[in-house]
């Protein structure tokens, strides 16, 4: 077996265990897989369509594309390779960048503002195209990142969720790659040459700072925890209300 298959039975198998373990995808479903052109969706689309040809249940997957608008999105790369690779595809050109311009109220977030948007257009184009799920890429990093950041920066406990009802209530949102490292999908990136494009939004690598302090934080301490990424996503299943200052007392308070 050579190192690309190795990596990508890996994932593989960390995929089939996520979807195994949060009920992902069942008989007749018709996914939407959102593609940005990064490694993690092209990851996630071609794992899907391995494990697609040999699950016992039968579901259906449609690639799809949301253009900003940003000048300079090269989404023929994107095109082009979804067409050789047989997938069958959608792409979307939107004006998200003039919208964000026109709309952008200050002291919000150009990001949020931007994901928002990209969701939205995501759910309009998943109902059109007739799909009741919509795969996302995020993967084990993102997850765990997301649950500092949230804790040190907003004083909550919150991630993410593997699987949940969109804001719309009519579609699933799934994130089978919720058990694969980062680094498993940088290595099978590279190894099947996937053809990388950037956003090309204006705020592109300038607003992330404190998501790649958390990545720094977490390599470093991985030195001394070499399980710190699976123990962490581990807490994730393993909430214990009793223990958290949520309102339940460990006994129960002795009115006078
Ligand atoms: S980095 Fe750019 S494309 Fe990505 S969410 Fe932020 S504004 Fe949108």
């Amino acid at each position: 077996m050579t190192g690309t298959q190795k990596i990508f039975k890996r994932i593989q198998k960390d995929v089939g265990r996520a979807i195994a373990d949060f009920g992902l995808i069942e008989e007749g479903d018709r996914i939407a897989v959102g593609i940005s052109g990064g490694k993690d969706s092209y990851t996630l689309l071609q794992i899907l369509e391995a494990l697609r040809k040999k699950a016992p249940v039968r579901f259906e997957l449609i690639a799809i594309n949301v253009d900003p608008g940003f000048s300079g999105y090269r989404k023929d790369l994107i095109a082009a390779y979804l067409h050789r690779q047989g997938f069958r595809y959608h792409m979307e050109t939107t004006r998200s960048d003039e919208i964000i311009e026109e709309n952008l109220r200050p002291g919000t977030s150009y990001c949020a503002f931007c994901s928002r948007l990209r969701r939205g257009f995501l759910y309009t184009l998943a109902e059109r195209l007739e799909c009741n799920k919509i795969a996302l890429g995020h993967h084990l990093d993102d997850f765990i990142e997301t649950l500092l950041l949230n804790q040190f920066f907003s004083g909550k406990l919150a991630a993410m969720s593997a699987k949940m009802l969109a804001d719309n209530g009519k579609h699933t949102v799934i994130r089978p790659l919720v058990y694969v490292k980062e680094a498993d999908i940088v290595t099978l990136s590279q190894a099947m040459n996937f053809p990388i494009v950037h956003c090309a939004c204006p705020v592109a690598g300038k607003t992330d700072r404190n998501r790649q302090r958390m990545k720094q934080l977490i390599a470093s301490l991985e030195v001394d925890i070499p399980n710190i990424r699976h123990s962490m996503i581990n807490a994730l299943k393993n909430v214990q209300p009793r223990y958290l200052l949520t309102g339940q007392t460990e006994h129960p308070v002795q009115e006078k």
